[in-house]
């Protein structure tokens, strides 16, 4: 057995068959053969394979987020069966008498290079299709057709780090815990994987990699940490244990189900929740949230090989209101930049990510994509209690700058006889110390503040979340922080305005007294943390 001790993101156990995470396809070698008829049959087996899975995959996308970002899977289907391609696969293997491996990999080589190079932007992004199922038809012939995403037991993913990307496309019924070798618990791997409500351990270590095989035993015990490589009998007993009474507070916590989030002496705060999808609104309903803090709207971008067009996105924020029967759900608008980098927006290579292009800035320089963005959550506004909010505030101009946006969108859909409610709260993320330290002067612009401790304590601290390195130096608590998040609570009730938290600390349960005396009005958690929250606000008296 071997320890290894990285940072546990969230408290829970797992012991099972360890899964390591592949990023670049498996190295294809090329191999003379005699029997090209048999090769040949081998590619209509992966094939059928290949369909297979693509069919549950579709299936599932369907239902986690939604029929527009799932056709991807049905345009791969469709792939799998152009005749070019085909013909391309044949005539490689019966000219060179090659075996069916190579004869695919060529022939994905040579098909996306032709698509890279059309001149229209939607045939360009099928380069990246023919990539992807010529990978999945190379992965079922070379194994038993296994892959990662549709492997039939639950197991342990370990990576050396995952991107966001890369997370939200891990088939999550799947994954049993998560396991990565680098990687901050704040970076958005580690968010996502507390949404995930699985035992997750980030930074254990290359020494960890380098420890495992494929289908080796794991154990994860994400409350201490510590990650066991084929542990012995006495650990996985222990595991085991702590796996039941996990179990068995979760039961207990079930019991809070339905009541209020009120102190002992009758202070009352909102709990609502964080989701990166419309596949998070059954975890929301699960857990009891009063509401969405956080809907980070960037994943729909994330999930999509272009652009999101107003219509997808509708349909999307239209979903969440409804599923959420007129409870508050608030939309962050497009948050990109920095850890979460998509192809398509063709963004520069910075040295400072963290200091660069991202979010607010890159929608107010380009109003094309985020007027779709505001046209979309303001249709959707007629179905439900929705507010807007705008990361990355720095300034009183940026943030005048939205509101001009705003009054635009509202303008054009009144003009188009376009349903929406006027009453959109429009509100700011107070994630920079500037927004925090100048708040008296944003307050009066706006409805609410919502603090987003995650960047809040970055660059407060000047400490890279995405940095593992910097941990030690990373004290959330510091006097700083909370000096900044009480200024704007402070001014956001002398404007009449209400304060959300909505970062990671909002879940910090040794916090949550010092945010009640400070009059924070929401918090806003991963749905697994609403009901340990509401338990602790219950437990509170502020006399
Ligand atoms: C934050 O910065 O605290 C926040 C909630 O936003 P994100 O983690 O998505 O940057
Ligand atoms: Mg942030």
């Amino acid at each position: 057995m071997a320890v290894f001790k990285g940072k546990g993101v969230y408290g829970a156990v797992a012991v099972g068959k360890a899964l390591i995470f592949k990023r670049q396809a498996a190295e294809v070698r090329r191999v003379s053969v005699q029997d090209t008829e048999q090769e040949l049959e081998r590619v209509n087996s992966a094939k059928e394979l290949a369909v297979a899975q693509l069919t549950q995959i579709h299936e599932k996308a369907l239902k986690e987020v939604g029929e527009t970002n799932a056709e991807i899977f049905e345009i791969h289907i469709m792939m799998l069966d152009d005749e070019d391609y085909n013909d391309s696969i044949k005539s490689i293997i019966e000219t060179q008498k090659v075996n069916a491996e190579y004869a695919v990999a060529v022939t994905s080589d040579n098909f996306a290079e032709m698509f890279a190079n059309m001149d229209d932007a939607y045939m360009q992004a099928r380069s990246a299709d023919v990539k992807d199922i010529s990978n999945r038809l190379i992965a079922c012939l070379t194994s038993s057709g296994e892959s990662a995403s549709v492997q039939d037991e639950k197991m342990i993913v370990c990576a050396d780090d995952l991107a966001p990307s890369e997370t939200v496309s891990l088939d999550k019924d799947k994954v049993l815990a998560f396991v990565t070798a680098f990687g901050s618990s704040n970076s958005h791997t580690a968010i996502l994987a507390r949404n995930m409500n699985i035992p997750a351990v980030i930074g254990a270590g290359q020494e960890f990699l380098d420890a495992l095989e494929d289908g080796c035993i794991v154990g994860v015990d994400g409350h201490t940490g510590e990650v066991f490589v084929s542990p012995d009998e006495e650990t996985v007993k222990r595991l085991e244990n702590k796996q039941a009474e996990d179990i068995k507070k979760k039961q207990l916590l079930l019991e809070l189900k339905g009541k209020e989030n009120i102190t002992l002496d009758g202070t009352r705060i909102n709990i609502f929740a964080n989701i990166g999808g419309v596949g998070g609104i059954g975890a929301v309903l699960a857990n009891d949230a009063g509401g969405i803090g956080l809907f980070r709207s960037e994943f729909l971008y994330l999930e999509s090989e272009d652009y999101p067009t107003e219509e997808q996105q509708f349909q999307a924020y239209k979903k969440v209101l409804e599923s959420m029967a007129g409870k508050k759900v608030i939309i962050r608008t497009l948050d990109i930049g920095a850890d979460k980098q998509i192809d398509y927006f063709d963004l520069d290579k910075e040295d400072n990510p963290a200091l660069g292009f991202r979010a607010i800035r890159i929608c107010l320089t380009r109003p094309d994509i985020f007027r779709t963005q505001m046209r979309a959550l303001y249709r959707a506004s007629a179905f439900g209690e929705l507010g807007i909010m705008f990361p990355m505030i720095t300034s009183v101009s940026e943030v005048q700058k939205c509101l001009d946006m705003c009054e635009q969108v509202r303008n054009e859909l009144s003009a188009d006889g376009i349903r929406f409610n006027e009453k959109t709260e429009l509100g700011i993320m107070i994630e920079t110390p500037a927004a925090a330290v100048i708040s008296d002067k944003l307050a009066p612009m706006v409805d609410f503040f919502s603090v987003g401790t995650n960047d809040l304590t970055q660059y407060t601290l000047a400490c890279d979340r995405q940095n593992a390195k910097l941990e030690p130096f990373v004290d959330t608590h510091h006097e700083a922080i909370l000096r900044l998040i009480e200024m704007s609570a402070e001014n956001a009730h002398a404007n009449n305005a209400w304060i959300g938290i909505c970062g990671e600390l909002a879940a910090d349960l040794s916090l949550t007294e010092t945010f009640l005396r400070m009059g924070i009005d929401e918090l806003s958690v991963s749905p697994p943390f609403v009901l340990p929250l509401r338990e602790k606000v219950r437990s509170l008296s502020l006399k």
